[in-house]
């Protein structure tokens, strides 16, 4: 099935082709590894990890590529300040960042490539620019973009460069400014004092890469010079996805990406993020504070359509610098469906009824395929996940079903779960105390050749969504 999505160049949604031959090149801005990422940016790569998934699920192949970027104004100074080389400072965020993409639940890029792996590939990116008058060097000996000299600047955030241009027409060499900046850009800073040890000695001179030139480079080294789907948070549009177009287009003369998709802002409270509100949270803050498991907090961020900004509500008492959180009602929110979800597959299990007719099978296919549908128009994870709770509403009103039917659903929830990546139980979560005692007894059982008890006890077991097995004379269990 073919996936739509709202593309940023036209603000429209368009068709990608028909799943086919060639996979899908998805390139996705990864992480700043200098500090824990906060529950923001957690949107941005659950969002990522949604879109990769959908395109398997609708029949495409994918190669997903995201950076990590290891070297910028804010690793430099992070490090600097930690009294640690760069590589010592980014692998320590890079390993946290690692362990909470697998309790997330997201699936690993093909490849994740460091900045700091990529400076030849930079260095000729430069070069070519240069090549084509479209780099030049300053007085201190930076490399800078000569955005004049590209006439599609301004394309992906809508800017109208002229006008903004009026009055400037200096240079900017920081990595993040505002549109009011819009001028020449850094490609490759000489060496100062601020950076300390950390320069690489290049064609261009003692220096390093300039944020947005990692991304240009690692694109084309790692998928092509013109790919699929670019996408990246919205804050990304400008300057810093403007800039990669600017510098690969200006390149190579072709599209650098077809389609540039973007997620909206998280809000927490109904407010922008900040640390004076107290709104501000990583995902680990998140787990201390409100007791939240990356299925939940994943969940939390399914709900909202990734083109819209998402409110994380959160209720607040006291103000100034007694404000403090509460109640954290959409991790509440996200608990209960779960707790609904696992209860649903748990009574699918345990179910002895007689056949269903034909009628039940046709309701659930066709709930799946509305979920499909939902998924494959621009992403539309809210409406599949209405569409999945109609199922289990549904499903719950059949006065009786047989093992089969069960079986059946349960390939249903695991299939649309190839998306939403939250329907499987916790896999590796321990037994209740109450389950452990059920599965001692029951090897007990076993062992005094109390055949009826045993049988009796891996019931109870199975009614809690437990399978129990005796293999080679060792008791095993697992999650139905
Ligand atoms: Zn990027």
């Amino acid at each position: 099935m073919t996936l739509t999505l709202t593309n940023t160049l036209s603000r429209a949604k368009e068709s990608l082709p028909a799943p086919g031959e060639r996979p899908i090149q998805l390139y996705t801005c990864g992480p700043t590894v200098y500090n824990h990422v906060h529950i923001g940016n957690w949107r941005a790569f659950v969002f990522y990890d949604v879109l990769r998934r959908s395109l398997e699920w609708l029949g495409y192949e994918v190669r997903h590529v995201m950076n990590l970027t290891d070297v910028d104004d804010k690793t430099i100074r992070g490090s600097r300040e930690a009294g640690q080389s760069l590589r010592e400072f980014t692998d320590r965020y890079t390993q946290f960042f690692l362990e909470d993409l697998d309790e997330l639940r997201i699936l690993h890029p093909h490849a994740m490539p460091r900045a700091t792996d990529a400076i030849d590939s930079m260095v000729a990116l430069v070069k070519r620019l240069e090549a084509k008058g479209l780099a030049y060097q300053s007085d201190d000996g930076s490399y800078y973009f000569k955005i004049s000299g590209f006439e599609n600047y301004g394309q992906l955030a809508h800017l109208d460069v002229d006008t903004l241009r009026a009055g400037a027409g200096g240079r900017v060499a920081a990595d993040e400014y505002e549109k009011d900046d819009v001028t020449d850009f850094a490609l490759w800073k000489a060496w100062s004092e601020e950076d300390g040890d950390v320069f690489w000695e290049t064609e261009l001179g003692k220096g390093r890469p300039g944020w947005h030139l990692e991304c240009s480079a690692l694109a084309m080294e790692h998928l092509s010079e013109s790919i699929d789907i670019h996408a990246g948070g919205i804050d990304l549009v400008f300057p810093h996805h403007e800039n990669e177009i600017a510098q690969a287009e200006a390149a190579t003369g072709k599209v650098f990406s077809k389609f540039w998709v973007h997620n909206e802002h998280l809000m927490v409270g109904g407010k922008k993020m900040s640390k004076s509100l107290k709104n501000f949270f990583t995902f680990r803050e998140l787990q201390e504070v409100a007791g939240a498991t990356g299925r939940e907090v994943r969940y939390a961020l399914l709900t909202g359509h990734y083109s819209k900004k998402l409110n994380l509500q959160v209720t607040y008492e006291g103000e100034g610098e007694e404000r403090r959180p509460v109640l954290f009602d959409s991790i509440e929110a996200a608990r209960s469906a779960i707790h609904r979800l696992d209860e649903f597959r748990r009574g699918l299990t345990i179910r002895g009824g007689g056949p269903v007719g034909d009628g039940a099978r046709a309701l659930v296919e066709g709930y799946q395929a509305a979920i499909r549908a939902a998924i494959a128009d621009d992403l539309n994870v809210p409406a599949a996940l209405g569409k999945l709770f109609e199922l289990v509403t549904d499903v719950n009103k059949l006065p009786d079903f047989d093992e089969e039917f069960g079986r059946f659903v349960v390939s249903v929830l695991d299939d649309v779960d190839q998306v939403l990546g939250v329907l499987k139980p916790e896999a590796d979560a321990g037994l209740t105390p109450e389950d452990q005692a059920l599965f001692t007894a029951w090897g007990a059982a076993r062992e005094a050749k109390d055949w009826a008890g045993a049988d009796t006890i891996r019931a109870q077991l199975k009614e809690h969504g437990i399978q129990v097995q005796a293999r080679k004379g060792e008791s095993t269990w697992s999650r139905i």
